[in-house]
């Protein structure tokens, strides 16, 4: 491991300062990411600069009716919320499908949005990936890619050794709930403080896979606010995984419903383990609203979303059984939220 220097301000803004000061500076919250890059040579920062002592450890009720979940709260002390369980039971379902008791912990609301991708490439430091040492080439194109992405995916994908290819997945099961539920992110930064919408937190490739989310060097992800939502108390998460500990997802999908009768009033729906982001299925959603509560129309909003799908070849048989997982799975997580409740 590459040695590195070590800072605990006293401030959240003093850790702001001390990150925004060095150019190769990294935030350190539960670390349960960070430390495995540590010791695999993926991250190799000059300075590490812990914040999980300065953000905060506190859940509190908006004035809306909604949550503000400090950034410090541990995935377990989130999970096990009640409000978050009655409210917003997406959430807490995804967290506990997302890792251990031991991980849930020690991995914090701030941090587990941020996680990076498993692919095994990214993970290898003799392998080349555009994502860790940008220009390097993407290893993963003909290679390993049962993990790897359909969506978000250019129809015509560069080779191999274009700088901008990568077909990474997005990790995280707490971010395609919070993608669901139209969750906003506090930062503060070295231009001071902001929100954004959840939604435009994490970004596609581009011309750059090394970045996975908007934020600058410098920015501190200091709370996720959840907003109200009357419908959440209606949602759920399925996951699909290789195996039944734990595992990151095959397919994943977020989902909340809110019924008139057997019509579809209003509808939220995420997917996660097919894109580079946290996939927000505003396709199959536009469907879905306004219409029968049905096999049929689950189905046709899951084939809709999936249109644009690009399954990659690869050595292990390529990823193209993610579409016909998902055009089940979408249906079979809708189902979850209907049975008993039509008419
Ligand atoms: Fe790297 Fe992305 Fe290619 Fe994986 S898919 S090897 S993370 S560039």
């Amino acid at each position: 491991m590459k040695p590195f220097a070590f800072a605990r301000p006293g401030s959240v803004a003093e850790a702001v300062r001390e990150v925004s000061a060095e150019p190769n500076a990294v935030f350190l919250g539960g670390g349960t990411n960070l430390v495995d890059h540590l010791k695999l040579g993926v991250a190799r920062p000059d300075l590490v600069v812990d914040v999980r002592t300065l953000t905060s450890r506190e859940t509190t009720d908006t004035d809306d009716g909604g949550l503000l979940v400090g950034a410090a709260v541990s995935n377990s002390e989130i999970a096990a919320d009640r409000r978050v369980r009655e409210r917003y039971p997406v959430l807490a379902q995804a967290l506990l499908a997302g890792a251990n008791g031991q991980l849930r912990n020690l991995a914090t609301v701030g941090g587990n949005p941020l996680q990076r991708t498993r692919c095994v490439y990214f993970q290898d430091v003799t392998t080349a990936c555009n994502k860790r040492e940008p220009g390097s080439g993407c290893t993963a194109v003909g290679g390993y890619t049962r993990y790897h992405a359909v969506l978000g995916v250019p129809a015509a994908l560069p080779d191999a050794t274009a700088a901008d290819t990568c077909i990474a997945t997005h990790p995280s099961d707490m971010a395609v709930a919070l993608a669901a539920l139209d969750a906003v992110v506090h930062v503060l930064g070295p231009r001071g403080a902001r929100t954004l919408p959840f939604r435009e937190l994490h970004r596609l490739p581009g011309d750059d896979p090394s970045r996975d989310t908007v934020l600058g060097h410098g920015d501190l992800v200091t709370a996720i606010e959840l907003p109200p939502l009357p419908m959440a108390a209606r949602s759920t998460y399925r996951k699909v995984r290789d195996r039944a500990s734990y595992a990151f997802a095959l397919v994943s999908v977020a989902a909340a419903l809110d019924l008139d009768g057997d019509t579809v009033r209003d509808v939220r729906l995420a997917l996660g383990g097919v894109a580079h982001v946290p996939w927000r299925a505003t396709r199959a959603e536009e469907v879905l609203r306004g219409g029968p509560a049905t096999e049929h129309a689950f189905r046709a909003a899951a084939e809709a979303e999936l249109a644009a799908a690009q399954p990659q070849p690869g050595v292990d048989g390529g990823n193209g059984f993610k579409i016909p997982l998902l055009t089940r799975t979408i249906p079979a997580t809708l189902r979850d939220l209907t049975e008993g409740a039509t008419s």
